[in-house]
């Protein structure tokens, strides 16, 4: 295999929060870093130009992922720019959160395209592209083992799928000698969890007393984009400051 200075990579979602984390992560640890965004521009061509000074390859597309289409188009680009691919992180997710009742079919539809079917279809594209070594990681989340609260079930839903996922396609992907694995992060500060209240609410459900930092949760996500990782496959790997203990 390569050694890890020269590893190609795609983050999804990369413009804020546990993607941007990553994307800053795997370029420390030498990567080329493309990652796609929906719709903060002027956060992805800072962190764009933030890596470039530094010194790296980075490349921002903007790809909502509710258009396959258009997450296909971002892992050819990054393919061509950067000559290859050998790590994905699917990250991009949204949280529309509402009760039974008022759950529209058009958020279901809307939560399912970007949390699980933009998944598959990036994992589809870039596999394509990846060699022995190859490795994809999606972000799941604690809740696909303990939703904790009403209104959340179909945030739920999409996480259990990814890693459920993630199993099924460890089996395809393996005798290939590509790993994939799923993070599963609880309570992290980002933008998707903007609220105090919120946040004091959750604090004494951890055993950390304590919400994740994005920094923390990119971590694993390099871990498992390791050479070191070669043996971790199939796995939901959770993050969750001990919401589950
Ligand atoms: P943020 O809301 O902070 O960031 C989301 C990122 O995904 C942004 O870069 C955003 O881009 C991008 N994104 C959102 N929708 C789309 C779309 N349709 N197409 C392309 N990109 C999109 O979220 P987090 O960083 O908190 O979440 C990242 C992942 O971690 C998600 O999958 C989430 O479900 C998961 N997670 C988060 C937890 C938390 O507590 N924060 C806990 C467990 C899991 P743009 O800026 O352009 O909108």
């Amino acid at each position: 295999s390569q050694p890890h200075s020269t590893k190609i990579a795609l983050v999804t979602g990369g413009s804020r929060g546990i993607g941007a984390a990553i994307v800053r992560r795997l370029a420390a640890d030498g990567a080329a870093v493309a990652f796609t965004y929906s719709s903060s521009e002027h956060k992805a061509k800072a962190i764009v130009a933030e890596l470039e000074a530094a010194g790296g390859r980075a490349l921002a597309i903007r790809a909502d992922s509710a258009d396959a289409k258009a997450v296909q188009d971002a892992v050819a680009l990054t393919a061509e720019t950067f000559g290859g691919l050998d790590i994905l992180v699917s990250n991009a997710g949204i949280l529309i959160l509402n009760p039974l009742d008022d759950y529209s079919l058009e958020d279901f539809d809307r939560m399912f395209a970007v949390n699980v079917r933009a998944a598959f279809v990036g994992i589809q594209a870039a596999a394509r592209h990846m060699k022995e070594g190859g490795r994809i990681i999606t972000i799941g989340s604690v809740t696909a083992d303990r939703s904790g609260f009403p209104t959340s079930a179909v945030y739920s839903m999409t996480k259990g799928a990814i890693a459920s996922m993630t199993r099924g396609l460890a089996r395809d992907l393996g005798p290939r000698g590509i790993t994939i694995n799923n993070v599963q992060p609880g309570p992290t500060a980002t933008d998707m969890n903007p609220n105090e209240d919120d946040h004091e609410r959750l604090k004494p459900l951890m055993a950390l007393g304590r919400l994740g930092e994005d920094r923390e949760i990119a971590g694993l996500a390099a871990y498992l984009a390791s050479a070191e990782a070669a043996f971790v496959t199939g796995a939901s790997l959770t993050i969750d400051g001990g919401y589950l203990a």
